[in-house]
């Protein structure tokens, strides 16, 4: 399994420029929300740990639900990253680096919510909406215990 590695990456206008160690799987959300929040879906977003933000205050960040929130910059709107409120590790549109190579996609999720034009993933994992709430409600429960 290949190692995190340190990537860089920014907005369309540059006003948001990013850094952090990212995961070498990138997972493919068919949800409805990233459908709608992309302008055409899936989201294709890698995990970043210690995620380092320049330009935060053009960091607009939307809370969608109770314990996510989607960002995007304020100037030129591009789709930035989703993360569990208040969380250091953010799940970053793979398009925002500036490089993308070694990467691979490793996972689809929602994929109850993939619309009808679009085929599986050859070699992704593939999990449904209430397979990803399960884990979802399981993280949530095992923190607050
Ligand atoms: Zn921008
Ligand atoms: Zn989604």
């Amino acid at each position: 399994m290949p190692e995190p590695m340190r990537r860089t990456g920014g907005c369309l206008c540059g006003a948001v420029r990013f850094s952090g160690a990212a995961a070498p799987g990138i997972t493919a959300c068919h949800c409805t929300q990233c459908q709608r929040w992309t302008g055409g879906g899936p989201l294709f977003s890698v995990g970043v740990r210690d995620l380092e933000l320049t330009g935060e205050a053009h960091v607009r960040a939307y809370r969608h639900s109770t314990w996510g929130e989607r960002s995007a910059c304020d100037t030129c709107g591009t789709t930035l990253f989703w993360r569990m409120q208040g969380r250091p590790i953010g799940f970053v549109a793979v398009g925002l680096l500036d490089d993308q190579s070694g990467l691979t996609v490793t996972e689809e999720i929602f994929v109850d919510d993939r619309p009808g034009w679009m085929t599986p993933w050859p070699g992704a994992t593939q999990s449904t909406e209430a397979e990803e709430m399960a884990k979802l409600h399981a993280f949530l429960e095992g923190e607050a215990t």
